[in-house]
C-alpha cells in the first residue's frame, strides 16, 4: 500500500491520517526532510496557512516540499492546504508565501463574516457516486478559488446559497485541493480519490 505523509506542523493531522488509513494507505506524519523523502504522496491539512508557511521555513521543509511537488509528488491540500498549493493568493498577509503547484488564484477567508463557517452538499467530479450521493462539505474560514489558470481543472462548486457558483475543489495532474474539510465528516471518498491518484503515480 502507498505511504502517504501528512504534513504535521499544524492543523488537523490525526483526522487526515485516520481517513487515509481507512482508504488502505499507510499514513505517516511529516515534520522533517527525511520523513518527506519516504512518502509517495502528501496531504497538507487545514489550519492556518500563514502559520504553516512560517513553520515550513522554521523546520527547513519549505524548499524540500516545493522541490518534491515540482518533481511530481501527488499532494492533496484541504483549506489552508489549498492555499499552500496555490500559485497565487489574494487576502494573504504581508510576506505570505505558498509552495505553489496549482495554477489557481485563491482568496483567503473568502466567504466573509456571515458565512465564516458553513456546511453544504456538493458534487465533486472524480468522487465516487457524488452525483447520486452528494458529499457533505464543512467550510471553516475557507478560501475559494477566484481564478483557474489553463493547467488546473474545476472539480467542484458550491451549488446553492449566497456562495453559489464559487469554486471549491480543483485538480491538476497529481494535485488535488478542496476549500472544505472532508476529514471531519467520516466520509472518506475524497481521501479515496487521493489514494487512487497516489497509486496511479507509482
Ligand atoms: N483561514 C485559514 C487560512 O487562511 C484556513 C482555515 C482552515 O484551514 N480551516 O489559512
Amino acid at each position: 500500500s502507498p505511504t502517504i505523509g501528512v504534513l504535521a506542523l499544524q492543523g488537523d493531522v490525526r483526522e487526515h491520517a485516520r481517513a487515509l488509513e481507512e482508504c488502505g494507505a499507510d499514513a505517516v506524519p511529516v515534520r522533517r526532510a527525511s520523513e518527506l523523502a519516504a512518502v509517495d504522496g502528501l496531504v497538507i491539512p487545514g489550519g492556518e496557512s500563514t502559520t504553516i508557511d512560517k513553520l515550513l521555513r522554521a523546520f527547513d521543509l519549505f524548499e524540500p516540499v516545493q522541490q518534491r511537488l515540482r518533481d511530481g509528488l501527488p499532494a492533496y491540500g484541504s483549506c489552508a492546504g489549498m492555499i499552500l498549493l496555490a500559485d497565487r493568493v489574494l487576502g494573504g498577509i504581508e510576506g505570505q508565501r505558498t509552495l505553489g503547484g496549482l495554477d489557481i488564484t485563491v482568496r483567503r477567508n473568502a466567504f466573509g463574516r456571515q458565512v465564516d463557517s458553513f456546511e453544504t452538499d456538493l458534487v465533486i467530479d472524480g468522487v465516487e457516486d457524488s452525483a447520486a450521493d452528494p458529499l457533505h462539505a464543512v467550510f471553516i474560514r475557507a478560501p475559494w478559488v477566484e481564478e483557474v489558470g489553463e493547467q488546473a481543472t474545476v472539480v467542484g462548486r458550491v451549488e446553492s446559497g449566497p456562495a453559489a457558483g464559487r469554486i471549491v475543489a480543483v485538480r491538476q495532474g497529481p494535485l488535488l485541493a478542496t476549500s472544505f474539510h472532508p476529514e471531519v465528516t467520516g466520509d472518506t471518498r475524497v481521501h479515496r480519490l487521493f489514494v487512487q491518484i497516489v497509486r496511479d503515480s507509482l
